[in-house]
């Protein structure tokens, strides 16, 4: 079958939940056997979100190729599962740095270089059918047009539009879209189009117009909406899809509505209720066929409903809101399911946190996260978080630079070096158990620098992470990992034999540059840190082992 777009635009408000409809329609064709993939378009001129404050945008989520994306191909993996690469997420910066390069190169033989056709163009370009195999060919430049070569490989391309119609940044996109449209056909490509419809409490009202006005603002650029999904806090009538219906030029079933449901994960099933995809397959020439059962979804749903017994965990960290650490959040619940609890997380502003009031903040909790994170902000209260939790025994989980503070907190208070720090921290102190890589020293440029992405790591057989990741009743005993990484900083292997035998165990290793991924406390009950971000690859159906294992614990 040559290759689909679906096209995901959004009007009238932002924080509609565009991501989470993109992934649920993504689960739903995937589920019917469509090969499918996702990707974001944003339209701001940063080249990715990795320079970018999590105030700002949230958490950056990390593909396994390495690239600093938008958070919300976290939620398209742990959806569909299926791993997204450098091409599923894509700026206005690196689409005009694609094209300024090649100005430079000389590549457009003395043309005037304008939005229209030559952004355009390479919007389009950035819209192809190429899955991009970890470690191959990733470069957009190489690839092909859509519908052209490896448009074999893939039946949908959903394809979600940042920001908010109405918006200057985004009508590039719109208007590669709407060619798009008219070059391939309505059977190969279409506009899905989600909105807000409010409720006036004063009139009792739910309100249309601000619908009927976003589509009219798209059928201005030549862009008419084949679906409507419209998010309410309230069930919408009949009668209100069939007014929206009627002034909108969408056909009445294809006016799907979206109300606020106890968890995300409900999305895909209400959608399929209504027949999204249904209707897509149906405007796009295809058979519709049986409705996929979901069953190892519904099932998740399922236990979730059922998990009511609680299990606190506090999030130490300097980001006081909860798109910052959105994947460990994601992580922790679903973990949290499938051990039959639901996890309550508590943020605990490490910036805040004193000698004086953590047993206060700490105290009831059943395991705690030191979270990732960059700078000096916020770090004594991870490190007074990691001596808490160590000498009371917490079941504790460090992250990235949450591992760090661990490391340095054990050469602080066992090994006696009252100065160790992170060179991160402070350049000059004279037991920087936590040093720069070597190959970070001559690096000058901020931007997609860092150790990015999945490398391996040989976990030490008999370790509690050995265990973690070979639960009981699988057969393949996993000895070596891979995992995403985002950081600068690493252990410094000096001190490693010293930490080993003081009982803090270096127990992941990755293979080529010996670099420390994981350290333990074998003699407590859970105190992990990794280097790496596990939260990245937790999924739905496969929650990610070490949260598995970090909840087990807790409870
Ligand atoms: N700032 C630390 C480093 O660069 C940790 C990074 C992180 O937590 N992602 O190594």
């Amino acid at each position: 079958m040559e290759t689909k777009y679906i096209f995901i635009t959004g009007g009238v408000a932002s924080s509609l939940g565009k991501g989470i409809i993109s992934a649920s329609l993504g689960k739903l064709l995937q589920a019917r056997g469509y090969h499918i993939t996702i990707q974001k378009f944003d339209p701001y001129i940063n080249i990715d979100p990795g320079t970018l404050n999590p105030y700002e945008h949230g958490e950056c989520y990390v593909t396994a190729d390495g690239m600093e994306t938008d958070l919300d191909l976290g939620h398209y993996e742990r959806f569909t599962g299926i791993e997204t690469t450098r091409d599923n997420s894509v700026t206005t910066g690196r689409i005009y740095l694609s094209v300024i390069e090649r100005e430079r190169r000389g590549d457009y033989l003395g043309k005037t270089i304008q939005v229209v056709p030559h952004i355009t163009d390479e919007i389009k370009r950035r819209i192809a059918p190429l899955l991009s195999p970890l470690g191959g060919k990733t470069s957009r430049d190489t690839s092909s047009p859509p519908g052209g070569a490896g448009g074999g490989l893939l039946d949908f391309v959903i394809t979600e539009i940042g920001g908010t119609i109405g918006d200057i940044e985004s009508l590039p996109f719109l208007e590669a879209i709407r060619q798009l449209r008219w070059e391939l056909g309505p059977q190969r490509a279409l506009n899905v189009h989600l909105t807000y419809v409010p409720y006036l409490a004063a009139a009792g009202e739910l309100k249309t117009k601000p619908t009927q006005t976003s589509v009219k603002q798209l059928q201005g650029l030549g862009i008419q909406p084949e679906v409507l999904v419209l998010r309410s806090e309230y069930d919408l009538s009949d009668e209100l899809r069939a007014k929206v219906a009627h002034f909108c030029n969408v056909d009445v079933e294809a006016v799907v509505q979206s109300q606020d449901l106890p968890s995300i994960y409900e999305v895909p099933i209400n959608m399929q209720r209504q027949g999204l995809d249904a209707i897509i397959l149906k405007k796009m020439g295809l058979e519709v066929g049986a409705t996929p059962e979901l069953g190892p979804w519904r099932k998740f749903l399922e236990l979730r409903k059922q998990a009511t017994e609680v299990v606190d965990i506090a999030l130490v960290g300097k980001y006081d809101l909860q798109d910052a650490y959105k994947s460990i959040l994601e992580s922790l619940a679903h973990a949290g399911t499938y051990n039959n609890r639901k996890v309550r997380t508590h943020f605990v502003n490490s910036e805040f946190l004193t000698r004086g009031n953590i047993a206060e903040q700490l105290g009831g909790m059943a395991g705690v996260v030191i979270c990732p994170g960059f700078g000096q902000r916020g770090i004594e209260g991870k490190i007074l978080a990691a001596e808490y939790c160590r000498t009371r025994d917490v079941p504790t989980f460090g992250i990235c630079l949450g591992m760090q503070m661990m490391v340095i907190e054990f050469a602080r208070n066992v090994l006696g070096y009252a100065d160790a720090n992170s060179n991160e921290m402070d350049s000059t102190t004279q037991h920087n158990v936590i040093d720069m890589m070597e190959e970070q020293k001559a690096v000058k440029q901020m931007g997609g620098t860092m150790r990015l992405g999945a490398y391996d790591c040989e976990l030490q057989q008999g370790s509690r992470v050995a265990e973690a990741y070979n639960p009981q009743g699988k057969t393949l005993r996993r000895t070596t990992i891979r995992e995403r990484h985002r950081h600068r900083y690493e252990f410094n292997n000096k001190y490693k034999d010293e930490y080993e035998q003081n009982g803090m165990r270096c127990v992941g290793i990755n293979p080529s540059t010996s670099l420390v991924e994981i350290v333990e406390i074998p003699a407590l009950r859970w105190y992990i840190g990794t280097q790496f971000h596990p939260e990245y690859s937790s999924t739905v159906l496969h929650p990610h082992p070490l949260f598995m294992d970090f909840i087990k614990a807790c409870i």
